[in-house]
């Protein structure tokens, strides 16, 4: 057996999910998380929808043909998949399940769907976030200032905000995305804070329950 399977994690890992209309910063945020946290590592999704130029197989996603995207699905070999925009996504459940129980947390870029069916399956293990813009026209400026797309790609963009935005009251914490370093601090303390919850500190609830037990033992023998 290798050394690091041999060793049992502090604590299992946390399925950090972040959500937001696009223009938001989700993207921006998730990549700072990434780079800087050596203990998070993204949940790259499996999809049938095309690859665009700018992404890479098995980086930004597994790109699937339908037929094998359904033998998964059938192979019941997705934590949870749903279909978006006409195309289907799902997360490959290998992955995760291996990261959490080696103590490493996940990072998920999904829709709202994805984390609600996440949320039912593994409730204990699940923190959501949903990142705001702070203002429409702040949003489009982004989309606007992002890129090469056309107005009529960031009018279907904003168009499709709006089923996007709807969704906020699912999520467990909103951050607004207007000074980066602000909303960026807000995130990883939040990271920081649910790493530190009591179901997921065993070592610490180890303490709690031995201090107990010696200060019972020693006042009793002062007694
Ligand atoms: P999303 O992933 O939510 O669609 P991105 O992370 O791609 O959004 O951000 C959209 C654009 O806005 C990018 O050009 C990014 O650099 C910029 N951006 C992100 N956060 C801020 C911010 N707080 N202030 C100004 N521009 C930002
Ligand atoms: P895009 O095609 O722009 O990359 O993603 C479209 C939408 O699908 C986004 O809202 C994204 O968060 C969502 N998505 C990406 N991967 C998954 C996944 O594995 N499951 C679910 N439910 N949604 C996903």
């Amino acid at each position: 057996m290798a050394e690091s399977s041999k060793i049992t994690p502090e604590r299992r890992g946390l399925m950090f999910v972040i959500s937001s209309p696009s223009g938001a910063g989700k993207s921006t945020i998730a990549n700072l998380l990434l780079k800087e946290d050596d203990n998070l590592k993204l949940s790259v999704s499996a999809t049938t929808r095309e690859r665009r130029s700018s992404e890479v197989d098995g980086v930004h996603y597994h790109f699937l043909s339908r037929d094998k995207f359904q033998k998964m699905v059938d192979g019941e070999e997705f934590l949870e998949w749903a279909e978006v925009h006409g195309n289907y996504y799902g997360t490959p459940k290998e992955f995760v399940e291996n990261e959490l129980e080696h103590g490493r947390d996940v990072l998920f870029d999904i829709d709202v769907q994805g984390a609600e069916q996440l949320k039912a399956k593994l409730p204990d293990d699940i923190a959501t976030l949903f990142i705001l813009p702070p203002s429409v026209l702040e949003m489009k400026n982004r989309l606007k200032t992002r890129a090469t797309d056309s107005d009529e790609v960031i009018l279907r963009r904003m168009k499709t905000a709006v089923g996007e935005l709807e969704q906020w009251p699912n999520y467990e914490y909103l951050i607004v995305n207007e000074d980066l370093d602000k909303a960026y601090g807000q995130v990883k303390a939040i990271l920081s804070s649910e790493r530190m919850k009591q179901g997921r500190q065993e070592k610490n609830a180890n303490l709690a329950r031995k201090l107990y037990e010696d200060l019972i033992e020693e006042t009793q023998n002062e007694i």
